[in-house]
């Protein structure tokens, strides 16, 4: 904020500039210092001058809030008035102002002129990008896993279900049939451990169509009113992942995590606004309803445009670890297995890994989920833990398999880097202690890539680094191959090869 200057100061100044010729003008020679037309400060204390015309100087502060009044300015309006350009040229001449000419942006904007705020402009399509699964016209459900497969290790199952699953929810979309029969939504749950892939297929087949993906933690939602995000910012969210055009996020997908976080709170009195009331609130959501948004913000308020987006269309997923939920299901099965002959052991299926593929809508009932909320997700189906052999897979089969993106990474400085099977077993198995499935592995890698990538593009004699189980384990290092090929067993942080 510019301060203006004291009625003392600005009295002798006046005086000065009425003993040098009375009307503010000062030529380039004059002794005086220059004073800003707008708020009288001389250039001491003002700064640097503006020269306009007419020896008129305005400093830096004035000039600023001029440009900015001048930007904030309703030009649409004043411009399209035909006789606002004409008054000026006058009014200019009248006061012996330099022309002032005025640019019509309508005229530069075309057509369309300058968008009112409140409307939401729709991007233009790019051209030339065709997504791999084109939802108008969407493949056939092993065409879809095909895709999902060049991603996403093991998962057979999953990868099958929700293949099936998009491709009824999408045809359903494309035929918008609402005769008597109507098509039920393909809502999905997925439960499956952490680490196992479950955002990572959401995120993956959304990209393959693609369609827009917002994904929101229930955790951080509660019930309308209340500290945290309330339900229908996600649908705001998808707006945005959808670039504002709601017909685009009308057929995207949510996916919810976390959604066992959200089960209903057991034995409790107060009220339960981030569990059982979440879920009522979901409700809707799930099932399809004109949900108001605001555009590009989180929160209603006067300031920010609505949207209206109908969730009909929009593909729910919601996936949790549900972690007592194996114990539900033991207690089931034993319960049913220990009367009369046929009783069974109580820890039979204790040692059972795949004991969550028997889940039913009754056992996720039991772990707190409501009917009306289940009812709406009428797709279950579970993932499983990772394995050792699926860790050593994920880590060099996917597309964009992590070992692939390193190795890419030294082919730019010309080095090639292997790694021994051996190798990445011993990833695998140091992943599978952390129990935080796959994401372990990139922690991991990172750990003992962060040598190599520092200490390999120093010697430009580097032909190819192969990485070594004992270098994994930290009893070893990596082999490193000079171009010459000579073999040269050197840890890393030792490494200190002369050029021949
Ligand atoms: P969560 O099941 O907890 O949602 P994520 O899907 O986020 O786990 O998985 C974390 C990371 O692990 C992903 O970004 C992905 O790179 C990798 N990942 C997990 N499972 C698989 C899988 N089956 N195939 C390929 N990569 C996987």
């Amino acid at each position: 904020m510019a301060e203006f200057y004291d009625d003392h100061e600005d009295q002798e100044i006046e005086k000065k500039e009425q003993a040098k010729g009375g009307d503010g003008s000062q030529s380039e020679s004059s002794e005086y210092e220059d004073v800003c037309f707008v708020c009288r400060r001389p250039e001491s204390k003002a700064g640097k001058m503006f020269k306009l015309p007419n020896n008129i100087c305005v400093c830096d502060d004035c000039m600023h809030k001029t440009m900015d009044a001048v930007s904030q300015f309703d030009y649409q309006g004043m411009l399209n008035n035909p006789n606002f350009q004409k008054e000026m040229d006058e009014f200019s001449k009248q006061n012996g102002l330099p022309n002032i000419s005025f640019v019509n942006l309508a005229d530069l904007q075309g057509e369309g002129g300058i968008p009112n705020k409140q409307k939401i402009k729709k991007k233009k399509k790019k051209e030339g990008e065709k997504p791999v699964l084109d939802i108008r016209n969407i493949p056939a459900p092993h065409k879809i896993k095909a895709s999902l497969d060049e991603y996403v290790v093991g998962q057979e199952y999953a990868k099958k279900v929700i293949s099936v699953a998009v491709y009824n929810h999408y045809k359903r979309v494309a035929t918008n049939s609402m005769d008597s029969i109507e098509i039920e939504k393909s809502n999905m749950l997925m439960i499956g451990p952490t680490g196992c892939g479950k955002t990572y297929l959401v995120k993956t087949l959304a990209r393959l169509l693609d369609v827009p993906l917002a994904i929101a933690d229930a955790t951080s939602l509660t019930e309308a009113g209340y500290i945290g995000d309330d339900i229908e910012s996600v649908i705001s969210k998808l707006l945005a992942a959808a670039d504002n055009d709601v017909e685009k996020a009308e057929q995207g997908i949510v996916f919810i995590d976390e959604i066992d976080k959200i089960a209903k709170k057991k034995e409790t009195h107060s009220r339960d606004v981030s569990g059982e009331s979440v879920q009522q609130g979901m409700l809707k959501l799930l099932e399809g309803a004109d949900v108001e948004v605001p555009v590009g913000a989180n929160s209603k308020n006067a300031m920010v445009p609505l949207a209206t987006v109908n969730t009909r269309n929009i593909l729910f997923i919601c996936g949790g670890a549900f972690p007592d939920l194996e114990d539900i299901i033991k207690e089931r099965l034993t319960k049913s297995a220990s009367i009369g002959f046929g009783a069974e052991l109580k820890d039979k299926y204790d040692k059972d890994k795949n004991i969550l593929s028997k889940v039913t809508v009754e056992d996720i009932r039991k772990f707190g989920m409501i009917p009306e909320f289940i009812g709406r997700l009428p797709i279950i189906f579970t993932l499983q833990g990772l394995t050792k052999e699926m860790m050593v897979k994920i880590l060099k089969e996917p597309r964009n398999a992590i070992l692939k993106q390193y190795q890419k990474l030294l082919e730019l400085d010309e080095v090639k880097l292997e790694f021994t099977d051996e190798a990445m077993e011993a990833i695998a198995e140091k992943a599978m202690k952390r129990d935080t499935g796959a994401r372990a592995l990139r922690s991991i890698i990172e750990e003992f890539m962060l040598d190599i990538m520092y200490e390999i593009p120093k010697d430009d004699n580097i032909g190819t680094v192969t990485i070594t189980k004992e270098y994994i384990e930290g009893t070893g290092g990596p082999i490193i191959d000079i171009r010459s090929n000579l073999i040269n067993q050197t840890p890393v942080s030792e490494l200190n090869v002369v050029d021949e």
